[in-house]
């Protein structure tokens, strides 16, 4: 992880303009950038969840992993946070219910004593042709990547909220990290409940960004491209796959989850405190057009 090398600059410029004392960030200083600042993670016992939450706590978070099934693989992320010193605890909860959510944060929160950091995560496809699309097929996507989102950034607002900021652990009140996609933009044949939800979720990240950033909330997203995890096994598992989804990226190499990882702790971190609202696209220039590459 890079530290930000503009901070001095920005800190300095700040003070020579002769305003008061500017509320920067500490010199970010990896791995600690996320020191004393407790994280929730939904969906982390897979995939891009699971290296997120091991990346907040290599930057010094604690961290509350959520998921919904394989509680051994939830164990087992909890177990490396802890091998790395942090502290860690796994909830069992179905983001797409209120009762289960409040109840996610309330433990969470009982835990750790408060939460910094809330990176809204999980996610899943029912993919289906247009008509024949069952309505538990939309309802089901709809209601886990972007209903879930609304329930767990509005639990982890009331936490931010109710404590402010304390200046010694960040210059934000807290932060939230909604996890999009590249089909918050890209249309997507087949899967239009899935882009749906992430064209709902670009919208909800940047209205709530815009209300609570006055309460020193910052409010961010990642789109990944596509990313090594089980969501989208078939579309990297073989070499006919790989080569075809290498079509679709000019960085010709597939995303790891790590590079979501790396982003995220960024984003969370102080370095990023004037970055709101906006999405950060990870996708090896995935949305580049890469149809147009060779002049279209
Ligand atoms: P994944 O299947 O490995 O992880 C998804 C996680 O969400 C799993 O832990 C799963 O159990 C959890 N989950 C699903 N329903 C849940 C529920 N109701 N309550 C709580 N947890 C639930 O897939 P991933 O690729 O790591 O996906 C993580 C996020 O990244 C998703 O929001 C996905 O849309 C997004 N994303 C992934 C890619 C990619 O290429 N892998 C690209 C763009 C966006």
């Amino acid at each position: 992880m890079n530290q930000n090398p503009g901070h001095q600059d920005a800190a300095s410029a700040q003070n020579l303009s002769g305003e008061p004392k500017p509320r920067t960030p500490p010199h970010p200083a990896y791995p600690n950038v996320l020191h004393g600042q407790p994280a929730l993670v939904t969906g982390a016992n897979s995939g891009i969840g699971r290296a997120v939450a091991l990346g907040l706590a290599a930057a010094g978070a604690d961290v509350a992993i959520n998921y919904i099934s394989h509680p051994e693989a939830a164990d087992d992320v909890a177990h490396k946070i802890e091998a790395m010193g942090r502290r860690a605890m796994t909830i069992k909860a179905d983001v797409s219910r209120e009762d289960d959510v409040a109840a996610m944060f309330a433990r969470a929160i009982a835990q750790f004593g408060t939460l910094h950091i809330a990176i809204t995560n999980a996610g899943l496809q029912r993919d289906a042709s247009f008509d024949e699309m069952t309505l538990e097929q939309w309802n089901t996507v709809i209601g886990v990547n972007l209903t879930g989102q609304f329930l767990c950034a509005r639990e982890a607002v009331r936490e931010f909220k109710r404590r402010g900021v304390v200046d010694s652990v960040s210059v934000a009140a807290g932060k939230i990290i909604c996890m999009s996609s590249v089909h918050q933009a890209i249309p997507w044949a087949g899967h239009v409940n899935y882009a749906a939800s992430k064209g709902g979720v670009m919208l909800f990240m940047k209205s709530m960004a815009q209300e609570l950033a006055p309460s020193r909330i910052r409010v961010n997203g990642i789109a990944p491209g596509a990313i090594r995890t089980p969501i989208n096994t078939a579309a990297w598992n073989t070499p006919e796959a790989y080569d075809k989804l290498m079509k679709l990226v000019p960085y010709d190499r597939i995303g790891e989850p790590d590079d979501i990882a790396r982003a995220a702790v960024w984003l969370a971190s102080d370095s990023a405190d004037y970055v709101v609202g906006t999405t950060l696209f990870v996708d090896g220039g995935m949305t580049l057009y890469p149809g147009f590459a060779t002049g279209g």
